[in-house]
């Protein structure tokens, strides 16, 4: 089968691989289509990442596709059956399962390989995070559960309610998740970008305000006086910059709260203001990644139409055209997904 293998930083090479053998439990896919993704943008310029993949590795990890063969005669899936899996699973047995924070897991068993013909989804992962796709789903707004996971969790755990006010930082395809979801649950956003076109997809969306980072280089004081000098009740913080942190402490109210939601390149600090964090109660908190609870919401959420891959992906191209597409989403910002037809 053809693959991307991921050599190191910017060096990968669509070519010829063996297809993946089963072991007992396991299931492989025809992988129909796979999206790109920031931190398979990340991964591609800095040839690496820590807890998900080493190279020299098959690479790809947000998929929808068909069951196509099973490892041994038993399993929830039949051959033929239409597919999407999560790019991990955890142990259900760590200190930090029992406690349902599974994303958080000891031994989480991440999986990558979706920019393949086939990918192999190992037992762990096909009897905790894998789900049939709804007929009327299609397989690119089914590939969009694995992101959306990590969002609504994110959202989930700022305590948002119907009714506040709630400022999103950052544009991308996770930042417009956030919009969406945020006017889901019926709160007021304020949506900051950069780019036109990115505000013009925020407002698409739904947001109720939207701020330019190009015409207000620190958007604190707008956001404030959008809230009649108060501040906004939830900050999200959807860059990945540490600059941004800071903007999303400034701009939450009293008692508000702050997602740190976008990692920022490793070894940065961020020094904050403690009287601010104290007498002003500011919780902070960061998410990574996502349990199967969320994942299975995240499919209902598809499956009842709130989020479709059409607001998300605006591209399509076939396997063979990955390291342009890796080129260019690493050389430009402001891109929305791109769908890999393997
Ligand atoms: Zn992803
Ligand atoms: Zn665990």
């Amino acid at each position: 089968m053809m693959a991307a293998v991921l050599y190191g930083k910017e060096h990968l090479q669509v070519e010829p691989v063996a297809v993946p053998t089963l072991e007992k439990g396991d299931i492989l896919v025809r992988v129909k289509v796979a999206l790109t993704c920031g931190t398979d943008v990340k991964v591609f310029r800095r040839g690496y990442h820590a807890r998900m993949i080493v190279p020299p590795a098959v690479f790809g990890h947000e998929l929808a596709g068909d069951v196509v063969a099973r490892g041994g005669e038993a399993g929830r899936f039949a051959v033929g059956q239409r597919v999407v899996a999560a790019n991990s699973a955890p142990c259900d047995a760590c200190y930090f399962c029992r406690r349902g924070q599974e994303n958080l897991c000891e031994d989480l068993l991440f999986n990558n390989g979706a920019y393949a013909e086939y990918i192999r989804i190992p037992k762990r992962i096909v009897e905790r995070n894998t789900y049939e796709i709804p007929t009327h789903v299609s397989y690119q707004d089914a590939a969009l559960v694995e992101p959306l996971a990590c969002v609504l969790r994110g959202l989930e755990e700022t305590g948002l309610q119907a009714g506040d006010t709630i400022s999103i930082i950052g544009l991308g395809p996770i930042g417009l998740m956030f919009v969406r979801l945020a006017k889901l649950r019926g709160a007021r956003v304020i949506a900051i970008g950069r780019r036109k076109t990115q505000l013009d997809r925020a407002e698409a969306a739904g947001a109720d305000e939207l701020i330019s980072t190009e015409k207000v280089s620190r958007p604190v004081e707008l956001v404030r006086s959008l809230t009649e000098g108060r501040g906004t009740d939830v900050a999200i913080e959807a860059v990945g910059n540490p600059e941004t942190w800071h903007w999303a402490v400034d701009m939450v109210r009293r008692g508000g709260s702050v997602n740190f939601f976008g990692g920022c390149p490793n070894d940065s600090k961020v020094s904050l203001d403690t009287s601010l964090l104290h007498y002003s109660e500011i919780t902070c908190k960061a998410s990574f990644h996502h349990t199967p609870a969320h994942i299975q919401k995240a499919l209902d959420i598809v499956s009842a139409g709130d989020i479709s891959a059409r607001d998300f992906v605006n591209r399509e191209e076939p396997l063979s055209n990955l390291l342009e597409v890796m080129r260019h989403l690493m050389s430009h910002n402001g891109h929305l997904k791109t769908a890999i037809l393997p």
